[in-house]
């Protein structure tokens, strides 16, 4: 269904010559006044599926979004191109809210950006009443879900904005992460027909997913860096003291490094982004309050040095790189201290505990991630319900050619142990019932009267650790409980357990050099 005025306006105004995957379709619902919901990778061109239509439609496009820093610039972006538009949010006094309010209402701006709070005030909401409103564009559209990674309540509220609105305007969400649970919550919460789903799906073809283990992080990062010059980068860490550490570190090694974290003083990390977006300093050292709406096209890679918290934040971060649709890495280096760091944070962090067991939940995910022998695209897409795909032939599992060797023997011991103490202990304690380990709890649980107790005696606990991790990732455990959880067998894993079917891994478990210590 070619719009001929919407690819008019994509070659004239914005200067491209086609469509990508889902913008034309969006674009054809949309200017039908139908509600929709986009799902596009980060990069894929969400923004046009709103941009185009406001200019094509009658009255005012509100477009919702939570970046209040990068309102401006991205309106900016859009006054460059001769479009207008304008914001309101905070940092704008109230005769300028009303001046603007005016504009709108007066037609000469056609997009009207607003941060979602502004929709608590009845006031507000009066206003925009006043003046015609074509769409309603709902930006990062799965903080309006409590199942996904980045629930705002303030998006609570959105729910009812279409119906408050007089002009009754049509609705589109868009998002770059969301599960199928989270899209459908989307759709519920925004009234959006099934058949409005727009899914051009997750998966990006260039990047090449790679996961590290157990390696010392700071020489592997010197020596990526010092392999890989003058590339544009992004080293994501989980505290803003391990920033500060890696960016003394990198650039004491002359790398040429910016740092970004929420503890610096707005002007440094003002002119540490610029320092990276104009290639000044094109390393950049960040925790996760880095990258929101950053549009830097040429990132060649992401390493994220620590593990974020769960697939959905990882995925987005790592996304960050290879917008520009060339060939890039994205890294992640595994260490099991990463996990207790990440324990700390959901403990640390003042939500419910139905809330704090949904994100252990995720955490597990992200481990498995860390762990699994598939394909990691794969099994990405596949937590984001896509499911009808092929291995990448990129990332570090599809590329590591060791010969997968026969770990059933192992796997069965692993399970039996499970079976053993009922499924009531989590990673932890299996681990050492298997290692043999000496210590109070398995003395006073009696734990070393089973059958199974130091049945891997031979085997380092750290190296059974992992190895249950891979059998969770590979779907033959599956963990249960939040910050405890437990373990439990699946029907695979019990098919393992009769003999049925056999496990296959490309790392046998490692022997210890010493008999088992107190651990
Ligand atoms: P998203 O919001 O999905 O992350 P953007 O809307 O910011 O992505 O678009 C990402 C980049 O792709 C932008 O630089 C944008 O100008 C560009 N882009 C969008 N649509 C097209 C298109 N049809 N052809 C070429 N480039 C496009
Ligand atoms: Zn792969």
């Amino acid at each position: 269904m070619a719009n001929t005025e919407a690819e008019q306006l994509l070659q004239e105004k914005f200067g491209y010559d086609h469509f990508r995957t889902g913008q034309e379709q969006a674009i054809d619902r949309v200017l039908a006044g139908a509600n929709t919901l986009v799902i596009m990778p980060t990069g894929g061109g969400k923004s046009l599926c709103y941009q185009i239509p406001a200019l094509l439609l009658p009255g005012l496009t509100v477009v919702v979004s939570p970046l209040i820093a990068l309102m401006k610039d991205q309106v900016d972006a859009l006054n460059d191109n001769g479009i207008p538009a304008t914001f309101i949010n905070s940092a704008v006094d109230f005769r300028e809210i009303d001046e603007r309010l005016r504009q709108a209402a007066m037609g000469e701006v056609k997009l009207l950006y607003v941060a979602p709070e502004r929709f608590e005030s009845d006031e507000f909401v009066a206003a925009l009443n006043g003046i015609q409103i074509s769409l309603l564009a709902i930006d990062e559209a799965h903080c309006i879900s409590q199942w996904g990674h980045d629930f705002r309540p303030s998006y609570l509220a959105l729910a009812a904005v279409p119906e408050r609105l007089t002009s009754h305007p049509a609705v589109i969400a868009l998002t770059a992460t969301a599960t199928p649970r989270v899209a459908q919550d989307i759709r519920q919460r925004l009234g959006i027909p099934a058949a409005g789903l727009i899914n051009t799906g997750f998966a990006r073809d260039n990047l090449s997913f790679q996961v590290v283990r157990d390696q010392d992080e700071d020489k592997y990062l010197v020596d990526y860096l010092k392999k890989n010059p003058d590339q544009s980068g992004i080293i994501y860490v989980s505290t803003r003291k391990e920033v500060d550490r890696l960016y003394t570190l990198l650039a004491r090694k002359k790398l040429p490094v910016a740092r970004y974290h929420a503890g610096m003083a707005d002007m440094d990390r003002a002119a540490s982004q610029e320092d990276f977006l104009f290639d000044r300093k094109p390393i950049m050292i960040a925790t996760n309050a880095f990258g929101m709406g950053i549009d830097k096209s040429n990132v060649r890679f992401v390493i994220h040095a620590q593990m974020p918290k769960d697939l959905e934040s990882y995925y987005q971060e790592a996304g960050r790189a290879g917008r520009d649709e060339l060939e890039s890495d994205a890294i992640l280096l595994f260490k099991p201290a990463d996990v207790q760091l990440q324990h700390f944070f959901i403990e640390q962090s003042d939500t419910d505990e139905a809330h704090k067991h949904l994100q252990y939940q995720k955490l597990q995910t992200m481990i498995q991630y860390a762990n699994t022998d598939q394909c990691l695209q794969q099994f990405i897409l596949s937590y984001f319900g896509q499911e009808d795909t092929k291995p990448c032939g990129r990332c570090s599992n599809c590329l590591d050619t060791r010969e997968a060797v026969d770990v059933t023997t192992d796997a069965q011991k692993v399970l039996s142990c499970v079976v053993r103490v009922h499924e009531r202990f989590g990673k932890v304690v299996i681990a050492q019932i298997l290692a043999g380990a000496n210590n109070q709890r398995i003395r006073q649980w009696r734990l070393d009267e089973l059958s199974t107790y130091g049945l891997m005696q031979h085997q380092r606990q750290k190296e059974i650790s992992t190895f249950i991790d891979f059998l969770t990732a590979g779907g033959w455990l599956v963990t249960k409980g939040g910050q405890y959880p437990t373990l439990a067998l699946t029907q695979t894993g019990a098919a393992v357990l009769r003999g049925q079917e056999k496990v296959f891994r490309k790392t046998a478990i490692k022997a210890r050099k010493s008999l088992p210590a107190d651990d």
